[in-house]
This record gives structure tokens, C-alpha cells and sequence, in this order.
């Protein structure tokens, strides 16, 4: 839609342009002049109304190729747009639709919110994410298990906990930048979860356990939060 309005504006621009220009003399040789302000300000209209969009549809594409590798084939991500957030009562940070026969879809929308802590986690350097930037994080890998096919919420967020550290790698995060962000999901916002998001299976050595490569809770992590005044 802004797109449209946009594309609209430099129509007009180059409407209002060229006619200026063609009767840039009037009947009797004067110079006339030539609506510059015009045409200017419709440009900087398309600018502006273009340019969010585009930075959106660039985030998306960042976006859908992480997700595309969580979950192991093309699965699109979709920011909620601005529009959008004015229809919206979920109080949800993404979700992903089931089909008929409760099959998820490979599709997602992630939050206005947590699209925009992902936008500054991008831009802002992966060494110190802040609260929202991790959380915003984990739902993109939250949302990609479920596009994955998984459909149980507590299964979905352990599934998600093992594989946060690959998401913000993927994302462009060193090895060690990611695991701290897993680690910090895992020791401060899991606990703070709703109880059907929750399992005690989901820890180290638990039936949730798969032994990936980069666990959020590594011995490390339990010494590093356990033992804070030990030194
Ligand atoms: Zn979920």
C-alpha cells in the first residue's frame, strides 16, 4: 500500500515535471516558472513512504533465510506492519497459522516489537543484544520450530532454547556471542514463562535433551549464574 502511494507520488512528480517544463515559456516567449518545490516535495513523499517498506521487506529476506535453515526447507517470515498492529489483539510476539488438519504452515509473522529489537540486534552488533533483542531472537527460532511441524508449545520453546545460539549465529553472531544470548534466554526468560510454554523434561540431561552442539545449559552457564559470589 505505501509502496502504491509512493509509486503514485513520483507519478505526479514526473507529471507536474514534465508539464513544467514543456510550458516553461508562455504564449509570448516569458519564462515561466517551473514548479521545482513541487515536484521536490512528491519525491521526498515517495521517499518517505517507500522507504520503510523496503527496509522491511529487506529485513524479511534476512529474516526467511534463517528460518528457512531452522527448519530445514523455504519458510518465510513476515513482519507485522505497521497497519497491521492496528488489528491485532493477540498480545502474541509472532505466530504461525495451522492449516485444516493442524498441520503449520511455512509461514510466519513475527510482532511489530520483536521485528524491530531484531532490526537493532542486526545493526547494532551482536556482543551485548539487550533484553528485548534476545527475546526477539529466541521467537524467531520459537516461531521456525513450529513451522518445523512441531505443534506442542512447551516442546517448541525446548526445541527452540538448543537452537537459539545457531539462530543468532546465523544471524551473524560469533560462536561464543551466541551461546551467551542462548544462555541468557535460558536462564532469565524461560523461568518467567507461562506454564503450558514450560516442562522439567527441558534441562540438561531431560527427555528434551537432544545433545545438540551448543545447549544453552552447559555446566558453564549453571557455574557462571550458581556461583556469582564465589568469584
Ligand atoms: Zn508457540
Amino acid at each position: 500500500m505505501l509502496l502504491l502511494l509512493a509509486g503514485f507520488s513520483l507519478i505526479a512528480a514526473a507529471f507536474i515535471g514534465v508539464r513544467g517544463w514543456r510550458n516553461r515559456y508562455d504564449a509570448l516567449g516569458r519564462r515561466r516558472s517551473v514548479p521545482v518545490i513541487s515536484v521536490v516535495g512528491l519525491v521526498i513523499l515517495a521517499l518517505v513512504l517507500a522507504v520503510p517498506t523496503l527496509l522491511r521487506h529487506r529485513l524479511e529476506g534476512r529474516l526467511t533465510r534463517v528460518a528457512s535453515v531452522l527448519v530445514g526447507q523455504h519458510a518465510s517470515v513476515h513482519c507485522q506492519t505497521f497497519g497491521q498492529t492496528f488489528t491485532d489483539t493477540s498480545g502474541d510476539l509472532g505466530y504461525v497459522k495451522f492449516d485444516a488438519d493442524g498441520v503449520p504452515q511455512h509461514h510466519t509473522t513475527i510482532m511489530r516489537g520483536p521485528c524491530g529489537e531484531l532490526r537493532r540486534y542486526l545493526d547494532g552488533g551482536f556482543t551485548h543484544p539487550s533484553a528485548n533483542e534476545i527475546i526477539a531472537v529466541h521467537v524467531l527460532t520459537h516461531e521456525s520450530m513450529h513451522m518445523r511441524g512441531q505443534t506442542n508449545e512447551a516442546d517448541a520453546e525446548c526445541e527452540a532454547m538448543q537452537r537459539d545460539a545457531e539462530t543468532a549465529q546465523l544471524l551473524g553472531a560469533t560462536p561464543d556471542e551466541g551461546l551467551r544470548l542462548a544462555r541468557a534466554y535460558w536462564l532469565v526468560d524461560y523461568p518467567n514463562m507461562p506454564d503450558n510454554y514450560r516442562t522439567s523434561d527441558c534441562a540438561l540431561g531431560g527427555s528434551l535433551d537432544e545433545r545438540l552442539p551448543d545447549p544453552p545449559w552447559t555446566t558453564g552457564a549453571y557455574v557462571a549464574v550458581k556461583l556469582p559470589a564465589t568469584g
